[in-house]
């Protein structure tokens, strides 16, 4: 048997060598990293819920016309994808104040945006991901004005798609980060959606209770992120029936407890 060439390691992935020429297998681990690897730590079992539930948005994205580099799940941590030329940019999604946003500008998490914003971050760790304006990306040609249309029309596409998905589930869409790379076909390339969608680069807030279903618990010492990435994906569907009842009542209070003792009584 062969051992597998491994091409890159990221914070929560690992990319080897696919089957075929232009594949590629994409690992997803439970490390866990934030404020630019100042913090790290693992989530027990978030890559096998993140393989799940960033199997799922692909495959629904794909049939609604977005292309993607997602060609099928190959096991509980594994999926196999198209190798692209990564484009620079972290392209964030908001919908709702918070994070960045709210620090940066002043604006209270929570807030609705009077329309949805497309934000620009150029990937470069050692820089600490800043944000860039399209006159940045344009001139240090990180991407073709072209590339940049087809990027941001099927941005606002996910967008509203990943809206209604999460709203028929009770989950309020706040924001999220995407990856785009380039495909190539001989002398052509065109642009395709890369990396992942999960609970990792998504703010995913319960409607009813505003709690926190996605990294910031991680980020904010909240508690209860195996909980709550597991809870999205039971809503999703993704549990094979283990714990899909539709009465089970979602409660991260005891998950908190465990951090912070036990919540106030209730009068
Ligand atoms: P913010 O700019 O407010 O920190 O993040 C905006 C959104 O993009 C959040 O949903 C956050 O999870 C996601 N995001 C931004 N940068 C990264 C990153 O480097 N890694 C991941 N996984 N998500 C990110």
């Amino acid at each position: 048997m062969s051992r597998r060439t491994k091409l890159y390691e990221g914070k929560a992935k690992i990319l080897y060598e696919g089957p075929e020429p232009g594949t590629l297998i994409q690992y997803f681990k439970d490390d866990a990293t934030a404020f630019n690897a100042e913090k790290k730590g693992t989530i027990n079992g978030k890559g096998v819920i993140n393989n799940r539930i960033s199997e799922h948005v692909f495959t629904r994205l794909a049939h609604i016309g977005i292309p993607t580099h997602f060609i099928r799940r190959l096991n509980m941590r594994e999926q196999l994808i198209r190798q692209v030329d990564i484009i620079p940019l972290e392209v964030v999604v908001r919908n709702v104040a918070a994070g960045s946003i709210s620090k940066r500008l002043g604006i209270e998490e929570g807030e609705p945006l009077p329309h949805t914003l497309i934000e620009y971050y150029y990937k470069d760790d050692a820089l600490g991901d800043p944000l860039v304006a399209e006159e940045h990306i344009a001139c240090f040609n990180w991407a073709s004005n072209d590339e940049m249309h087809d990027i941001s029309s099927m941005a606002i596409r996910i967008n509203d798609f990943m809206c209604g998905m999460f709203a028929a589930i009770d989950i309020r869409l706040v924001d999220f980060k995407l990856e785009f790379g380039r495909l190539y076909d001989g002398d052509y390339s065109r642009v395709i959606l890369a990396d992942e969608i999960s609970p990792d680069g998504c703010r995913l807030w319960d409607m009813a209770t505003g709690e926190k279903l996605d990294k910031d618990r991680f980020r904010r010492d909240l508690g209860g992120e195996e909980e709550a990435y597991r809870e999205v994906a039971r809503r999703l569907g993704l549990l094979n029936g283990e714990d899909n009842g539709p009465g089970e009542v979602f409660d991260l209070s005891h998950a908190r407890s465990r951090l912070r003792g036990p919540p106030p009584l209730k009068k």
